[in-house]
């Protein structure tokens, strides 16, 4: 280190750091205690057939009310969660959370309902994710059909041979796979050779643009394209306007979701949407 770079950037670093790890090890305490208290929430993001707008499930979005801090973002505390290991009974927890929804869901006669659960991989390569969904599936008395599961990435990239196998045999069972962020990966095209999934979900970094950028435009009709020749349905995230969602539908992409049509709400608000949608 140059002595002419100055102490002060030094110190501005390190106290950086000090405040970062601080305040790891302060989320890292919280989550333990959060699941004990029940601080956890799911909130449900509602998800629409774009041709019949029809409403046709949620994703489960996990939520921490902290009791100083507010509400506190997934993007936050779930890195924090996968690296200490605590997103393995975090990530049960939210299954059977799930799974009971739903079944409110159908209890108050919406047609084939689904709930979308975001995995992690750790999950797949610590917890006994199979047991751990049959359990949840079978407590909350509700068919394979209507638990869709999300994968990412880094769920893919990790232990591929163990996730293909656990990804095949629950899939025999009925349950539905999703990619999740798809296009942002570093191999996506290599994932949807080897796993055989039911849906792609197109990033909403292609979305977000996606009627002023020629190039996120020409991205998002590709993937819709690919996806229809494997046979696998597309659902667009981050929809935020409504020529975005009129571009999509033109494009034949299958479904959406994002703020336009609702932002992720509690359970009890859902029910209400869900009230309102199915007639
Ligand atoms: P994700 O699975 O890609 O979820 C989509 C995120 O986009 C959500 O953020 C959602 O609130 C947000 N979003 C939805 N519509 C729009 C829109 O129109 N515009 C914009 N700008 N954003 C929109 P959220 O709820 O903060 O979750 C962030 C991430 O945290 C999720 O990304 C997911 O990776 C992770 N996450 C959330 N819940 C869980 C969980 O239960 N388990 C695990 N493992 N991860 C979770
Ligand atoms: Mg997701
Ligand atoms: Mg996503
Ligand atoms: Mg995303």
């Amino acid at each position: 280190r140059a002595k002419s770079e100055g102490r002060d950037t030094y110190r501005f670093f390190n106290e950086e750091m000090n405040y970062e790890a601080t305040e790891q090890l302060n989320i890292r305490v919280g989550l333990r205690k959060a699941l004990e208290l029940d601080q956890f929430q799911l909130f449900y993001q509602p998800q629409l057939d774009i041709i019949s707008g029809k409403l046709v499930g949620a994703e489960a979005l996990i939520r921490w009310q902290h009791p100083e801090f507010g509400m506190v973002s997934p993007a936050h505390f779930i890195p924090v969660a996968e690296a200490s290991g605590l997103i393995v009974p975090i990530g049960d927890w939210v299954l059977q959370e799930a799974c009971r929804e739903v079944a409110r869901w159908r209890d108050a006669g919406m047609h084939h309902p689904v709930v979308a659960v975001n995995l992690s991989a750790l999950q797949f390569a610590r917890g006994n994710i199979e047991q751990t969904i049959s359990n949840a599936v079978a407590d909350a008395g509700i068919l394979p059909q209507m638990l869709e599961l999300e994968l990412t990435e880094s769920i893919m990239i990790h232990n591929t041979e163990r996730v293909l196998a656990t990804v095949k045999r629950l899939k025999q069972k009925g349950f539905i796979f999703t990619i999740d962020d798809f296009g942002t990966g570093y191999s996506s095209l290599q994932y949807l050779k080897q796993f055989d999934v039911d849906k792609l979900k197109i990033d909403q970094s292609f979305i977000r643009d996606i009627c002023e950028d020629e190039d996120d435009a020409a991205i998002v009709r590709a993937i819709v394209q690919i996806a229809k020749s494997l046979g696998l349905k597309t659902i667009a995230e981050g929809v935020e306007t409504a020529a975005a969602m009129a571009l999509l539908q033109q494009y034949q992409c299958d479904e959406v979701q994002g703020y336009y049509v609702a932002r992720p709400m509690p359970a009890a608000q859902f029910m209400q949407f869900l009230q309102q949608h199915s007639r």
